[in-house]
């Protein structure tokens, strides 16, 4: 059986497959896990399901990876985007890991009038996700979008699905008063809050549920990780 150690390698899986993990993941396997040649470990890449590998070869900061059998077929994730007003780098990559875990396929970094940051490093975001979906048992990674405006993302959100945004002290009803498990994103507004013009653009749009997650003015990160953790449990018991 491999042990828990898990790899993404973006190359095809099949029986008999030898792979090249990257230098990162070859320091991960040697230096830090001090895994030898012979070890089992899993790996995915986000359409093949998951194998078990065996590590043919890592000698002077390279590797091999030979391929040997499926053990989990693919499975679609939940679909569920993530919506989120760019914050400060460390909530950010926050939200990123956790939104990760809890299985949404898709995140999109947006601009909006109190936003702090006004950029953000995708490839660190992607690292994290990798690192967060290889922890947590996921057979594929979030797809990471660039930044956008909040009209941008509203002009191109698709209309068939419920875009749940996270407003306090509006008045809107609990998060699983709107929903009803049909795929959804959350929206999740900056440290600032939406502003009351963002917040009339907003409920102008009918595919938006204005939701409430509680009396209390959650820091955004904490939202955003509340307000997936309340869709999936709802999707899960449509
Ligand atoms: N600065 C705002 C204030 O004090 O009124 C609070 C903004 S809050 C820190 C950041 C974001 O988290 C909000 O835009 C909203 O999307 C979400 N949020 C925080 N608490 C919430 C709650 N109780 N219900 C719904 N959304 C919440």
């Amino acid at each position: 059986m491999p042990g828990s150690t898990r790899l993404f390698v973006p190359a095809p899986l099949r029986p008999g497959a030898e792979i090249a993990p990257s230098p990162a993941q070859v320091h991960h396997l040697g230096a830090v896990l001090r895994l030898k040649p012979g070890a089992r470990i899993a790996v995915f890449n986000g359409a093949d399901g998951e194998w078990q590998a065996r590590i043919a070869m890592l000698a002077r900061g390279e590797g091999r990876l030979a391929v040997e059998e499926q053990r989990r077929p693919q499975e679609p994730e939940p679909d569920l985007w993530l919506a989120f007003a760019l914050l400060k780098r460390d909530a950010t990559d926050l939200v990123a890991e956790k939104a990760t875990e809890l299985g949404v396929s898709a995140l999109f970094p947006v601009l909006t009038a109190r936003t702090q940051a006004s950029q953000v490093n995708l490839a660190r975001l992607a690292a994290i996700a990798q690192g967060a979906a290889e922890q947590s048992e996921r057979l594929s990674l979030p797809a990471i979008h660039p930044p956008r405006t909040l009209a941008r993302l509203l002009a191109e959100w698709p209309p068939e699905r419920r875009l749940v945004a996270a407003v306090e002290r509006a008045g809107a009803p609990p998060i699983a008063a709107g929903t009803g498990g049909a795929p959804a994103g959350l929206l999740v507004g900056p440290e600032g809050g939406f502003t009351p013009a963002e917040l009339d653009v907003l409920a102008r749009h009918p595919f938006v549920t204005l939701a409430g997650l509680g009396p209390r003015i959650l820091r955004a990160e904490t939202a955003a990780i509340v307000g997936l953790a309340l869709l999936s449990a709802l999707a899960s018991t449509a």
